[in-house]
């Protein structure tokens, strides 16, 4: 058994969840197990380090990639940073307002939090739209950060959200 298919057998797919039409991606298997949590945080860390010659930051999107996120941050010996909702980070914050698969959104971080040109790389646990994604990375533009590419556990491949993020490479380690 490989890697990927450890951590593919984990994720469960809930139909009509959070609204009917949604077939939903559960990663809650997968964090359970200790194994396939190490499996995918070494699919990552792999990635990082056959790809990317330097990174700064691990940059998590709320909530799901505040799950994975510092586990990489960890492996690669970097810092962790949170894009929160709005509303939940203290200080002075730089925000952007993005629609979602299900709703609107606005996501914020601490201005002080990325300065300008370190090398980022955006974490979640999903890439759908896009749409969450792109506003992160319109967040790290304005912090003026060096984006190195972007990082998802699953990728749904009919929505097309990596033409959103272009010319941003987007790594999964599943796709559906
Ligand atoms: P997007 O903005 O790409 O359309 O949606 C991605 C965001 O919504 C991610 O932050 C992700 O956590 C959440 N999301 C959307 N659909 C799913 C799903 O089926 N499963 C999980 N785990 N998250 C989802």
């Amino acid at each position: 058994e490989t890697k990927v298919q450890l951590v593919n057998k984990l994720i469960r797919a809930f139909p009509d969840f959070p609204k009917k039409g949604i077939l939903f991606r559960d990663i809650c298997p997968l964090l359970k197990d200790p194994a396939a949590l190490t499996a995918v945080t070494d699919l990552f860390e792999e990635h990082v380090r056959n790809n990317y010659k330097r990174v700064d930051l691990i940059v998590g999107l709320d909530a799901r990639g505040f799950l994975f996120g510092p586990l990489l941050a960890q492996r690669l010996g970097v810092g962790f940073v949170p894009i929160r909702k709005t509303g939940k980070l203290p200080g002075v914050t730089s925000s952007v307002a993005y629609d979602l698969e299900y709703g609107k959104a606005e996501a914020e971080v601490q201005v002080d939090a990325v300065a300008p040109g370190q090398k980022v790389l955006l974490i979640d646990d999903l890439l759908a739209t896009g749409g969450t994604m792109y506003a992160a990375i319109q967040l790290m533009r304005k912090q003026e950060a060096e984006i190195v590419g972007c990082m998802v556990v699953i990728e749904l491949k009919e929505l097309n959200g990596i033409d959103k993020l272009k010319p941003h490479s987007v790594f999964s380690v599943v796709q559906y």
